[in-house]
């Protein structure tokens, strides 16, 4: 009797296990046939083409999906909008790149532009020296706009370990402060990513031969605007996981899985702060660390030396509005504005997330953030600090009465 109930159950668990396993695979494969229900992997996640209806079942959508570049779900969401054409207090953006202020009429073109956005003062961080940056200040101060415009020098990065290149460059650095540059920069990312010596090494920001141009502009007094590394994502496999997939898929060169490491360049920037006490660095992109708020506490608190700059990183404060707002609160002497490439449509959205208190409206570029944006409704004090006030306390070169 026991036996006969014992070979039936086996009987019964062969099927049963058969079911579940084919049931599991064949689910898994099932679930991709459109409407049909199947179950999460082993990880938990759907397969792929397939998405959790219930919990632990999965299912495939009936009609075609469309590609992440073609889903473009209008909002239903009826929410107060306050649109801010014009900054509320005058604005210093310290991190500008456009064609040269020296071309004729762009610095006529472009004062209007600066105008209506209200950005009083536009700084142009386009590494200029020598020649180029001769004619750039002298189309300045040719123009009846002369205090809308200033310029940072930059640093010649052309030998790279040859003797004394780092005293080369700080007697140009120095001669380009002399002929008007209000700073230094932007210091382009490929300082640490891409430059290497002529012995073929990559050039490391902490690496001691550019001292020189450190103690140069400590000397005079004037910062630096310093890009290093990118998002971390950047350094990542552009895999489905990677929040930043659609960038990398457009823009290839931006692709630094097989490259130096995020860490790696954030450590030797920190290297670099700390051993130059008396140097003022403002990094670019707040240090690409905007999205980790707490990690770009801790590099304000470390380096009373350093700033921070805001140009392409609204997408990270606008997702997070109470953290960001506190944290602008909190370190409201040591940021400052800056844009990065010169698009007098994007600027706004800069005003909308710092100035109201709406809520979930769209980002102005999609490679960069799939995900809408919130304002952060900073108080007064803090957007006149950001927008020039810390600017003008950093730049002894800017003009007067901003
Ligand atoms: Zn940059």
């Amino acid at each position: 009797m026991l036996l006969r109930i014992v070979l039936g159950l086996g009987l019964l668990g062969v099927p049963l296990a058969w079911v579940s396993l084919t049931r599991g695979a064949d689910s898994a494969s099932m679930a991709q046939q459109p409407g049909v229900e199947g179950v999460t992997s082993d990880t938990g996640d759907c397969p792929a083409g397939t998405t959790e209806v219930r919990p632990g079942s999965c299912r495939a959508p009936d009609l075609p999906p469309p590609s992440i570049l073609d889903y473009r779900p209008r909002s239903t969401l009826v929410t107060e909008e306050n649109l801010v054409p014009s900054a509320k207090f005058p604005v210093v953006d310290i991190h500008g790149h456009m064609q040269s202020l020296a071309e004729p009429g762009v610095i006529e073109d472009v004062v209007a532009e600066l105008d209506e956005l209200n950005v009083q003062v536009y700084v142009a961080a386009d590494n200029l020296s020598g020649d180029r940056l001769v004619r750039t200040i002298e189309a300045i101060e040719a123009s009846p706009h002369r205090d809308r415009f200033r310029v940072l020098a930059g640093i010649d990065f052309d030998e790279p370990g040859a003797p004394g290149w780092g005293e080369r460059a700080a007697r140009q650095v120095e001669e380009d402060i002399r002929t008007g540059a209000i700073g230094v920069g932007e210091v382009s990312k490929s300082f640490g990513l891409t430059i290497t010596k002529a012995d073929g090494s990559r050039l490391a920001v902490d690496d001691p031969d550019l001292d020189p141009v450190w103690e140069t502009l400590a000397r005079l007094d004037v910062p630096a605007l310093i890009h290093t590394a990118e998002p971390p994502e950047f350094f990542e496999p552009p895999d489905f996981e990677n929040e930043r997939w659609l960038e990398l898929a457009l823009f290839p060169d931006r692709r630094n899985a097989d490259n130096v490491r995020f860490e790696q360049l954030i450590e030797e920037r920190d290297n670099l702060f700390r051993r130059h006490p008396d140097t003022k660095f403002i990094a670019a992109h707040l240090g690409w660390h905007a999205h980790d708020l707490e990690r770009a506490a801790q590099l304000l608190d470390e380096f009373p030396n350093v700033w921070v700059e805001l140009g392409a990183v609204l997408y990270d404060l606008g997702r997070q509005p109470r953290a960001a707002r506190d944290f602008f609160i909190r370190y409201q002497d040591r940021i400052l504005f800056g844009k990065d490439s010169f698009q007098p449509s994007e600027y706004p959205y800069y005003w909308r997330v710092f100035e109201t208190a709406d809520e979930y409206f769209d980002y102005y570029r999609d490679y960069h953030a799939f995900w809408k944006l919130y304002g952060m409704d900073l108080p007064d004090e803090v957007l006149r600090k950001v927008y020039h006030e810390n600017a003008a306390t950093l730049f002894a070169g800017l003009p007067s009465g901003i």
